[in-house]
């Protein structure tokens, strides 16, 4: 007989654990047992769960890079005995947090799938359950005795999707979360249709893991009327190491030699800074328009299609690994886990 795969089902807090305080009515999280006890589905299916939890689970918001080392942490202690891993969490910056895992999980060859829900699990009305069970049923699925998703994913709302492609789109709908640039995985209906072909596959390396991540990033989202003076302060900022520049359309900025000028000197000083669109999908093309040319000019690196989440963790975890500037460049504008098309 062939065991039931196994599944670490890591609890880290968000709305999918929270109860209501009836003194603020406000939503709280709660003990990770009686989120179990609320699911007793769980055993009827074919896996053994095992659980782990963060000591005080958090609301996503207070998410940051050292919560995301203890995932990775608990993560690396079970990779050998897990054939995968469900990660509960908070909707609110689950892209932040499976983007930045993407990176630092590397040769990954098992599932790690983050859910959540946008109704705590005991509301009658709850979205919980059915994308707990499926993010299981996900993460168990394999094929000639390997595991068959072996990549960071997020499910919500009968959707699989590459966790560094996704975004919060709604705070209302249960259909909360978009992947604008890449196709779902997986799609649940009545059956799991798996679209195979866009599943990554990694190459044979050992698994290994990066916790050197670093944090000094500037995320500038342009606005027309920007005034000088903010934008030159904020690029002053003693050990900013990164920015992020949020451009408009296909990575379209303001012309004005004020800002050209202060992107300049940033680059000039061993600063990277990269082109990201504040559009919901599509792609930097830097040099489409007038409006871009002096920034490919000036040096700044191409995000292409990568969402906003996506792109902060790659640089969190590349500015980690001391590239220098050229090398940075090109390894940034390569795909490393499928962030990029
Ligand atoms: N504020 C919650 C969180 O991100 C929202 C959610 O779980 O959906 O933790």
């Amino acid at each position: 007989m062939i065991d039931n795969p196994r599944i670490l089902l890591i609890y880290t807090g968000g709305t999918i654990g929270m109860v209501k305080d009836y003194n603020t009515g406000a939503l709280k999280a709660f003990n990770f047992d009686k989120l179990l006890k609320n699911i007793p589905e769980l055993r009827l299916l074919d896996c053994d769960i095992t659980t782990a939890s963060f000591d005080t689970p958090i609301d996503s918001s207070n998410m940051n890079p050292d919560y995301w080392t203890q995932l990775c942490e608990i993560i690396e202690k079970g990779y050998n005995d897990f054939q995968g891993f469900v990660v509960l969490h908070g909707s609110d910056t689950m892209s932040y947090t499976g983007s930045a895992l993407s990176f630092m999980l590397e040769n990954l060859g098992k599932p790690v799938i983050f859910t959540g829900s946008q109704l705590p699990i005991g509301d009658l009305r709850t979205d919980a359950k059915e994308n707990l069970i499926t993010a299981v049923q996900l993460a168990a699925l394999s094929k000639r005795g390997k595991p068959l998703i072996q990549e960071v994913c997020l499910y919500f709302e009968y959707k699989l999707y590459r966790a560094n492609r996704t975004t919060k789109v709604s705070a209302e709908h249960f259909e909360a979360f978009d992947s604008p640039n890449y196709p779902p995985l997986v799609t649940s209906g009545v059956h799991l249709a798996i679209n195979e072909e866009a599943l990554l596959r990694p190459g044979r390396r050992p698994f290994k893991v990066h916790k050197n991540l670093i944090r000094d990033i500037l995320v500038l989202k342009m606005h027309p009327g920007i005034p000088e003076r903010m934008v030159c302060a904020m690029l002053e900022i003693p050990n900013v190491r990164g920015v992020l520049l949020e451009t408009y359309g296909s990575g379209n900025t303001t012309t004005k030699p004020w800002f050209i000028e202060s992107i300049k000197k940033t680059i000039k000083k061993g600063i990277p800074v990269i082109n990201i669109t504040q559009c919901i999908s599509g792609s930097v093309q830097m040099g489409n328009y007038e409006t871009s040319v002096a920034l490919k000019k000036a040096g700044v690196i191409g995000g292409r299609d990568m969402t906003t989440e996506a792109a902060l963790a790659k640089m969190m975890y590349l500015l980690g690994q001391q590239l220098g500037p050229k090398v940075f460049k090109s390894v940034f504008e390569t795909s490393l886990r499928g962030e990029l098309s």
